[in-house]
């Protein structure tokens, strides 16, 4: 559904921009939506794919919600946004998540047609070099770092010296961008819900009664 609608605005404009946005999302909240809105501006990106992790290929730190629930939240969060989209193609693949082969699947469906940024969390991003293919991926795609306020930056220029050998092309695949509602934090948010605390105004109301309502991270 949300390839149709891409490929629909293909026969309108000949190329695309567009944002992958990788997360656990366990649970999204507010920083992530203001991730994706402000790579949009700043990037000028057509649109921002959502894309729930279906099996992280990493160890999650605490309670992790099934992947449909995660999805279902991520849908019901982004749905007032006609530039948010949400792909189950990680959540329907049983297997573990590996970025380099969603990011080469969605290539292949839009061809030549879209550039494909992954935005996802700095601290992520600082591990690519133990992901998979990690100097294809950083050499075949543009990576959207966001950060929180006092992040040490100085980590991220360490890893691109690590990637790129010339300077231009770390300037031109890897960018940081701080994000103040990061200040959220879906680990927080866990906590909160354990101990009983309000996650209200941290994250779209939709999303916390689906959390009431299913009894989740309690
Ligand atoms: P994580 O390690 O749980 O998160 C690291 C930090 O980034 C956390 O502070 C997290 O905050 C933040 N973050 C995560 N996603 C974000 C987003 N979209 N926008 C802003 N901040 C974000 O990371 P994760 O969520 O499990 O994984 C991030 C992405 O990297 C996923 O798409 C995952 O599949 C991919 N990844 C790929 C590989 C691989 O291919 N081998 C390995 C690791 C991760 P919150 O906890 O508040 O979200």
């Amino acid at each position: 559904m949300e390839i149709d609608k891409l490929m629909s605005m293909l026969k309108v404009k000949k190329h695309l921009k567009v944002g992958i946005m990788g997360g656990t999302f366990n649970p999204i909240h507010y920083g992530h939506l203001v991730t994706a809105e402000e790579s949009l501006k700043q990037f000028k990106l057509d649109k921002v794919i959502f894309v729930p992790t279906g099996t992280p290929p990493h160890k999650t730190s605490g309670v992790l919600a099934e992947a449909e629930d995660r999805y279902l939240m991520t849908v019901i969060a982004t749905a007032s946004n006609a530039d948010f989209l949400v792909s189950r193609i990680e959540i329907d693949n049983m297997e573990t998540s590996y970025t380099i082969d969603t990011l080469k699947r969605f290539q292949e469906i839009f061809k030549e047609k879209v550039t494909l940024y992954f935005i996802t969390g700095a601290d992520a991003i600082l591990e690519i070099l133990t992901w998979k293919n990690p100097v294809e991926i950083t050499n075949l795609y543009k990576f959207i770092a966001a950060t929180r306020p006092g992040y040490d930056i100085s980590k991220i220029e360490d890893l691109k010296k690590k990637l790129y050998s010339h300077p231009a092309d770390a300037k031109d695949h890897i960018f940081l961008m701080e994000i103040p509602a990061l200040a959220i934090s879906s680990t927080d948010i866990r906590e909160r819900i354990r101990t009983k605390k309000p996650i209200k105004y941290l994250m779209p109301e939709g999303a916390v009664n689906y959390i009431l309502k299913h009894g989740l991270y309690s």
